[in-house]
């Protein structure tokens, strides 16, 4: 047989693959942040959105995310003796996340450094460090919001505070007085009653003085690496917050037993487990019976974190596909280029915006609780956030997985743990339900914060018809007794979120993406899917505004 003379690869010739989305500064062309932490009172800390962007968007750290996820956590019960340990390996890249989200102060810089704006930077650099990798975001978080919550007790948030909000990631049980740096998760859910909190069972008995003996379990306990946990238990008059430390003071090992990690769908790199404590020893923190008062301070800081993981998400999904698109050709033409393509492009820059711009306002009414009108919108504004903004992430992903064709449904693109990622931020700190409900109990008992919310949206009367007619039919809406809304509450909050980032937009945004945004997410004009704006939407200056690079 004839031999034929040409290169050994030669049927593989690798044409019209876009390079990848690596070595870009995350945070630099995010003109929506940018503009918002800038509005919200967090200027002074651009320099540190884009350092920390530039590392969010390097190879380096790209790779980390890969690795975190593809090896997984794993739980060691005992060492090889026989004794009960109970911790987690986790692999290095693990650590690596771990250890730049700790030294950039995503855990704690506002209750360590307050400054005006300090809550609105950490929102703005959570939201850029998490398109990196977002399941390390869960111990972060959970211990950013704890600080408040330790705060209602002096003696402990004098021992602890400092060490929960170190620079430093010190990834090693110890007893809390000797560690540098040190992480706090939150055990609330049990397999019997996980949003009805009443239904908890694991019980706390006086043991001395504040201290309790902890007996029960927990159905879903997040990063049970952590040096300690807030913990609700029944104590002798009720459901009660608890600070369980890991590691007793005498270096002894508290009975706190991991009895397995969740496989779960997404978010893997984080662990999530089931425990059961033995008398676990436990601080209280608030009083007895007022466990559900005490700990949801650290529930709204939560919240808001999912917000920001939502909106992270939506924007690191909108890049991908934007960037595949811009260097992807079909039937002669990039791909970018094709109206239709640009449509579901614009859309999906659309409502990443407006997830930003809604993140960053709440952000900036915590860092401006001090004033009550700023506390009573932030008491509403993050529960109906949370719907919405974690709802629409979801579909956001799917959408933008799509914009990759094939590639998207591939792991070795970052599109699928996109996507797996995605519906979690709406089921943990309370799913939509449970969320849409709290919107009308917030209604029911804090009027101020409905006073509050109008006066938001007033600030853009006049800027957009069909988001003034959304406005009054939604106060119609509202005007009779909240309690009789249960079963319209979705549609409620759902109105409530839209009628407040349409005012957001109107106010501060280019007219393009206000205008597309009240068309089809107020005025009718949109269909059920992205990529269905009205074909007059100034799609250009939309996606004009929002390229990643
Ligand atoms: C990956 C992961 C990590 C987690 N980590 C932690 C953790 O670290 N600490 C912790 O405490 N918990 C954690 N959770 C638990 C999480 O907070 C709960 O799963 C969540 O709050 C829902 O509770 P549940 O699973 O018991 O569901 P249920 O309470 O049984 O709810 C099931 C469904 O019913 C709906 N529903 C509930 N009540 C009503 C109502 N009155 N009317 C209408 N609908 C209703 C809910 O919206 C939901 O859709 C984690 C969960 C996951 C998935």
């Amino acid at each position: 047989m004839d031999t034929i003379d040409r290169p050994i690869h030669a049927t593989h010739a690798v044409e019209n693959q876009p390079p990848p989305l690596a070595g870009y500064d995350v945070a630099a062309r995010d003109v929506a942040l940018l503009e918002g932490v800038r509005r919200e009172g967090a200027g002074w800390d651009v320099d540190g959105l884009y350092a920390l962007g530039t590392l969010a968007g390097s190879e380096e750290a790209i790779a980390w995310g890969f690795e975190a996820n593809r090896f997984a956590p794993e739980l060691r019960t005992h060492d090889r003796y026989g004794n009960r340990i109970d911790e987690v390996a986790f692999h290095p890249s693990w650590h690596r996340l771990m250890e730049v989200a700790v030294a950039h102060g995503l855990h704690g810089a506002p209750w360590r450094e307050p400054r005006a704006g300090a809550h609105v930077a950490r929102y703005a650099r959570f939201y850029v460090w998490s398109q990196a990798e977002a399941g390390h975001g869960c111990p972060i978080s959970m211990t950013y919001a704890a600080v408040p919550v330790l705060r209602r007790r002096a003696d402990l948030a004098a021992l602890f505070e400092p060490v929960l909000t170190s620079n430093e990631y010190q990834p090693v049980l110890l007893p809390l007085r000797e560690k540098r740096g040190a992480l706090c998760g939150m055990a609330m859910t049990e397999k019997q009653g996980g949003s009805d909190l009443r239904a908890n069972t694991t019980r706390a008995e006086p043991f001395d003085g504040d201290t309790y003996a902890l007996t029960g379990h927990k159905w879903f306990c997040s990063a049970p690496m952590s040096d300690a946990f807030l913990v609700l238990a029944q104590a002798p008059d009720g459901l009660t917050c608890f600070f369980l430390p890991r590691v007793l003071p005498d270096g002894t090992r508290n009975a706190f037993r991991i009895q397995r990690l969740k496989d779960k769908l997404g978010n893997r790199s984080n662990a999530s487990s089931e425990v059961e404590f033995e008398r676990a020893l436990a601080l209280r923190v608030g009083e007895e019976g007022r466990g559900v008062a005490t700990i949801i301070e650290m529930v709204n800081h939560t919240r808001l974190d999912c917000v920001a993981g939502s909106a992270s998400l939506m924007r690191q999904a909108f890049a991908q596909a934007a960037h595949h698109a811009r260097h992807r050709r079909a039937f002669g033409a990039l791909l970018a280029e094709q109206p239709v393509m640009q449509n579901v492009l614009a859309d999906l820059a659309l409502e990443s915006e407006a997830a930003t711009a809604l993140m960053l306002r709440l952000a900036g009414a915590v860092d401006r609780d001090e004033d009550a009108r700023e506390a009573a919108f932030a008491r509403l504004g993050i529960a109906l956030g949370k719907y919405w903004v974690c709802k629409r992430a979801p579909s956001h992903a799917a959408e933008a997985l799509e914009c990759l064709g094939g590639n998207g449904y591939v792991e070795e693109s970052v599109m699928p743990r996109l996507y797996r990622e995605a519906p979690l931020n709406s089921i943990w700190e309370g799913s939509g339900n449970v969320n849409a409900l709290d919107v009308l109990r917030a209604l029911a008992k804090t009027p101020d914060s409905l006073d509050a919310y109008f006066a938001e949206i007033t600030l853009a009367r006049g800027g957009d018809g069909r988001l003034d007619r959304a406005a009054s039919s939604l106060a119609q809406m509202l005007a009779g007794n909240p309690a009789a809304l249960e079963a319209s509450a979705r549609r409620i909050v759902e109105q409530m979120a839209l009628v407040l980032q349409a005012s957001l937009l109107v106010r501060h945004a280019p007219h393009a993406v206000a205008d597309a945004f009240c068309a089809t997410r107020l005025g009718g004009e949109g269909g059920a899917t992205f990529g269905t704006l009205p074909p007059t939407s100034g799609t250009k200056a939309i996606l004009d505004r929002a390229w990643p690079i």
